[in-house]
């Protein structure tokens, strides 16, 4: 149930951002999603609205924004797009990557009254 767990901490980040903000309803919810956090979208809409029942959250739009894997080499510098979990530097076949995007599961912006 690793969609119900990251539904969990939304719902934590949604209600202490209404708290601090004297919210009594969300209406949007804006979601980024790294690719390699491999969450099943739909999963986690399903477990979120399942959570949200009762809550000032309740019937919140959620929008949703993948972003893509990119990595960036430390030797040649080059920088793009992660193919198939391939960690090698596709330019000069280095290991010596950084993840620069792509691990994030994050709430973007809150849309309150
Ligand atoms: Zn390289």
């Amino acid at each position: 149930m690793h969609e119900m767990a990251m539904a969990e901490g939304i719902m934590d980040i949604v209600k202490d951002y209404a708290e601090k903000n004297n919210a009594v309803k969300v209406h949007t919810i804006s979601l980024l999603i790294g690719e390699m956090t491999g969450v099943v979208v739909d999963s986690l809409e399903f477990c979120f609205k399942a959570l949200s029942k009762g809550t000032i959250a309740e019937n919140a739009e959620i929008k949703l924004k993948n972003v893509p894997l990119v990595g960036h080499c430390n030797d040649c510098n080059w920088q793009g797009h992660i193919e198939n979990y391939n960690f090698f530097c596709p330019h000069c076949k280095s290991g010596h990557m950084d993840i620069i995007s792509g691990r994030e599961l994050r709430v973007e912006y809150l849309e309150v009254d």
